[in-house]
């Protein structure tokens, strides 16, 4: 490892990561090359980012066209780039309006603002909204007044007003907080931060029904989930109910950074001019590099390839000794080790090993590589994480 990059970055950079002691250099497919030349296999794909594989050759052209043609102007003028993928957007989720940003924080800020208009417009002066104990909606002072793990941090105070949650995947407990002051019920249908936890359908089925009740919105955060990531381009489709607003980015810009924040023929309209904004907001080179993305997955073919390629993984990872749960959907995947196993040192190993992938929580990996895999690639990924975990000697039984 290249000690003045060390060095440089422990002198100029804020040090709010802690960083695996790698210098990547090139991305190519499922595969990350490190400044020694070493090979890795990418599971965790810049966290939900890279979904289509590193440097798609339909991203690459997408972004080398635009930006030579016009990287920007601001949202004061039309762009067709900005358009079509609000159309794309909108066509294939809930149908109405959309607001574009630069991540999933800003889309879950969209978002609750949205919110807080409606019950504004309900009568609502002081309303709410709740989220399940455990899920991450970013680090902005709304989406972190959002995120109930986070936003206790007393170096930060104070938080928002207006937020509340309850346990995670509890609907009695949430049919029983939603009121007529709830402004929305904002949720990850599957918790990806947390470490990959699905709701069940139950709790989503109460979530629409207390939302449809109070009049509160339903607001899926697919920043995580969506863009094809659980085998159908939103997570929603998967589920029960429909939510009223989805927010999206990571995956959608395969690298480059966009977001957006979905509405449906009512929440889509609830916005209006001076109500929010953002400069680089739907800019030609992220619109088209999410366009190019757009073309890539939500195509059946892919999605289909997605699903088979978690059921292969899932297989696999289930059948080894030291594994004694696999949750998620898709390529969205989390593991618990057996009792006693650090996942933080399986990550290093599998690390040494050329397996890229995280852990979010000291008993569990979470594996989010992109949809251009291999099944070569996919088994040997489960033969290292095997190989590693054999050194570990699990003290709980399946
Ligand atoms: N929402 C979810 C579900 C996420 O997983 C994340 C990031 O991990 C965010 C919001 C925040 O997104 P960003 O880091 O792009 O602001």
């Amino acid at each position: 490892m290249n000690e003045q990059l060390l060095a440089d970055e422990a002198r100029y950079v804020m040090q709010t990561y802690k960083r695996a002691p790698v210098e990547f250099v090139r991305g190519e497919g499922a595969l990350l090359f490190d400044s020694e030349g070493r090979e890795y296999i990418d599971f965790l794909g810049g966290i939900s980012v890279t979904s289509v594989g590193h440097c798609h050759p339909a991203v690459v052209n997408a972004i080398r066209e635009q930006s030579g043609q016009l990287q920007h102007v601001s949202n004061l003028f039309y762009t067709a780039p900005m358009v079509e993928l609000a159309r794309r957007l909108s066509e294939s989720s809930l149908g109405g309006k959309v607001f574009f940003c630069n991540s999933g924080t800003e889309a879950n800020e969209c978002a609750i603002k949205i919110a807080r208009k409606a019950a504004r417009a309900r009568g609502v002066e002081n309303s709410e909204i709740i989220s399940f104990e455990g899920d991450f909606h970013g680090r902005s002072y709304g989406s972190l007044s959002a995120t109930p793990g986070l936003s206790k941090n007393p170096d930060f105070a104070p938080m928002l007003p207006g937020f509340s949650s309850v346990p995670f995947d509890d609907a009695a407990a949430l049919r029983e907080a939603v009121n007529d002051d709830t402004a929305a019920v904002l949720i990850e249908p599957i918790q990806g931060e947390a470490g990959v936890f699905p709701l069940s359908d139950e709790t989503l089925v109460a979530a629409r029904e207390a939302c449809d009740k109070s009049g509160a919105l339903l607001i899926f955060d697919e920043v995580q989930t969506g863009v094809g990531r659980t085998g159908s381009l939103w997570a929603f489709e998967q589920g029960p109910v429909r939510p009223d607003v989805i927010t999206t980015a990571k995956a959608l810009g395969g690298g480059v950074a966009v977001g957006a924040c979905i509405g449906n023929s009512q929440t889509g309209e609830i916005l209006a001019a001076g109500d929010h904004g953002s400069t680089f907001a739907g800019g030609p080179v992220a619109a088209s590099a999410a366009l190019a993305v757009l073309d890539l997955v939500d195509d059946p073919a892919m999605l289909r390839r997605i699903r088979a390629l978690g059921d292969r993984l899932t297989e696999g990872l289930a059948s080894i000794e030291q594994v004694v749960e696999v949750r998620g959907r898709g390529l969205m995947i989390g593991m618990r080790l057996a009792d006693g196993i650090v996942s933080s040192e399986v990550n290093s190993a599998l690390l040494e090993n050329g397996l890229v992938a995280n852990a979010p929580r000291p008993d569990s990996l979470r594996l989010l590589p992109p949809f251009v895999l291999t099944d070569e690639q996919a088994d040997h990924a489960v033969t290292v994480i095997a190989d590693v975990l054999a050194g570990y000697h699990p003290v709980e039984s399946k």
